[in-house]
């Protein structure tokens, strides 16, 4: 690039008689100030608007809408569970990820040859119907995309459908098969925001409402919805009270032997007994004591508790069945996990090998090699180990093979489906003949019916857990069951095949 400056000089009779100026190749330094301004408005990882560009477009919309009397859109995006896939396939790949996903954010919202292909599909169609829908990166794996001129809120709608079912086609990363979904919210001006970063606001605030409603789906924008964030905060603040209160306690559900009936041991569930909410599940506060960091103090709380009551059904000359505690990332990333093992087992004259730890596979394979060494001292304590909801995470199978692990537990979404779908059977064969070759334990989680349980033996699984058998029980109404010496025999009796089952194993 070229710039020219130039002076003239006049005669006396008033013609030029002399041109001077300078020539400069400007190229570079035009580049340098292309590049500064594209450094500043790009996201250098996918090419898309960053947060500053789009905010600047976001107020350009409003007063265009505002000129015209019309109505757009927000959409805030967000990947379900990125951080798992940054964290056990590494940060290249997330990248990798993330790049694919502007591509089919931006054919869900380009008009033309990609709307073509199948017009017959009401999101296509939508996105046809919208001019220069626009994507941007906002930041990590959060997305947004601004819809203009909006005729409905079912516009926004569709193609929100359409974004769902883009991102939940598999992606192929390095050879890795990926799946991922995403949480969408939306916001449309005027009427949920006519300033542009209540409008953003807002949309964020509904993709949490759609996380809320279980991921993997879109959620628009409705005003009450401020009140779950002030709820969310509430429980919070609640939940650091709850354990100088007392309000913690364990729940125990046994797993079972379905070939003889006996308990072989028990899961420790934890429960919030609140005094206002009444008893409050894991799934609700865990996420949030996750977040906080308070899931730290109160998986030390559960050992404790859980090897107290080891204890009182020892002294009371109960048989010693297996205690399995579950694990958060926090509390296995903990230095001194081990010591504290090692103490509290100690304190109350636990044996290690009835005390069983299950961590899920995102918890063991994120930084794998640090985990084999906590493993490793675990295992030399002789406390026994889980892989808990096998199947859903990303394992590799060289670790499965070299940590030092005791058994699998078979994710409960394909023990649901074994009775009705071939490939959840097919799945829970193969982790039963993995396990066989690896010599491990397999448990199945979540057997609900008699028709499972016979399904699973068939595919060789033995030990079993679900509400079949039994839901988590108070700790009273287990002592009641191990006093009684009760087993299971019953259970396996309805079923129509277990006589001769049983006669088998007699
Ligand atoms: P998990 O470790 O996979 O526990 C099994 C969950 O499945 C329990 O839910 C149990 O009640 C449920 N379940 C058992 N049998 C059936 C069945 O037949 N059908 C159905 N639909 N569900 C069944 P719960 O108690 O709500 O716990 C949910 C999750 O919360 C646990 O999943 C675990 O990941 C976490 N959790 C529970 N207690 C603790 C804890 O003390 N510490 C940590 N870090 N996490 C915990
Ligand atoms: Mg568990
Ligand atoms: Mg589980």
């Amino acid at each position: 690039m070229i710039h020219t400056q130039t002076s003239s000089r006049a005669g006396r009779d008033g013609t030029v008689v002399r041109l001077y100026g300078t020539v400069q190749d400007i190229t570079e330094r035009k580049n340098a100030e292309e590049k500064m301004h594209y450094l500043a408005m790009y996201d250098a990882l996918t090419g898309l608007p960053n947060r500053q560009f789009f905010q600047e477009q976001l107020e350009h919309a409003v007063l265009r809408a505002q000129r015209s009397g019309s109505h757009f859109g927000v959409m805030f995006i967000d990947l379900d569970r990125f951080k798992r896939i940054n964290d056990t396939l590494g940060h290249a790949t997330g990248d990798m990820l993330l790049r694919e996903v502007s591509m089919r954010l931006g054919g869900c919202v380009r008009g033309g040859d990609v709307v073509a292909r199948e017009s017959s599909d009401p999101g296509y169609q939508a996105a046809r119907e919208i001019q220069a829908g626009r994507v941007a990166r906002l930041a990590g794996d959060e997305f947004t995309v601004t819809l203009d001129t909006l005729k409905s809120p079912q516009d926004a709608a569709r193609v929100a459908q359409r974004i769902l079912a883009e991102m939940s086609r598999p992606f192929m990363l390095n050879g890795n098969e990926v799946v991922v979904t995403a949480s969408v919210g939306i916001a449309i001006f005027p009427q949920d925001g006519e300033q542009a970063s209540v409008l953003l606001k807002n949309a964020d605030a509904a993709m949490y409402q759609a996380k809320e409603l279980g991921k993997n789906t879109y959620h628009f924008f409705a005003g009450d919805m401020n009140s779950a964030a002030v709820e969310k905060l509430k429980m919070e603040s609640e939940l650091r009270h709850a354990l100088e209160r007392n309000e913690l306690l364990l729940h125990y559900q046994p797993k079972v032997d379905a070939r003889s009936g006996r308990i072989t041991g028990v899961e420790a569930l934890m429960r919030w007994q609140h005094p206002e909410r009444g008893l409050v599940p894991p799934g609700v506060f865990i996420p949030v004591a996750e977040e906080t960091g308070l899931i730290v103090a109160m998986g030390e709380w559960v050992l404790e508790e859980a090897c107290r009551q080891k204890k009182i059904w020892r002294d009371a000359g109960l048989p010693g069945i297996d205690m399995a505690i579950n694990l958060a990332s926090p509390s296995f990333r903990k230095t001194d996990l081990v010591e504290r093992v090692a103490d509290t087992l100690t304190r109350y004259g636990v044996p290690p090998t009835e005390l069983c730890l299950e961590a899920t596979e995102s918890i063991l394979m994120r930084d794998a090699d640090v985990a084999m060494v906590t493993l490793n001292r675990l295992r030399d304590l002789g406390v026994k180990l889980s892989i808990d909801d096998f199947g859903t995470g990303y394992s590799s199978l060289s670790y499965l093979r070299r940590f030092p692990i005791n058994q699998l537990k078979i994710d409960r979404s394909f023990v649901n489906e074994v009775t009705s779908c071939p490939d959840d059977a097919a799945i829970i064969a193969a982790i039963v003949s993995l396990a066989r070759t690896l010599k491990l334990e397999v448990v199945a989680e979540g057997v609900e019916t008699a028709d499972q349980m016979r399904r699973l033996i068939e595919q060789g699984c033995r030990i079993m857990q679900g509400f079949y058998f039994s839901k988590p029980l108070t700790s009273e109404d287990l002592t009641r069951l191990l006093t009684r010496g009760t087993d299971f025999r019953a259970k396996l009796f309805r079923a129509p095949f277990a006589a001769a089952e049983l006669a088998q194993v007699a």
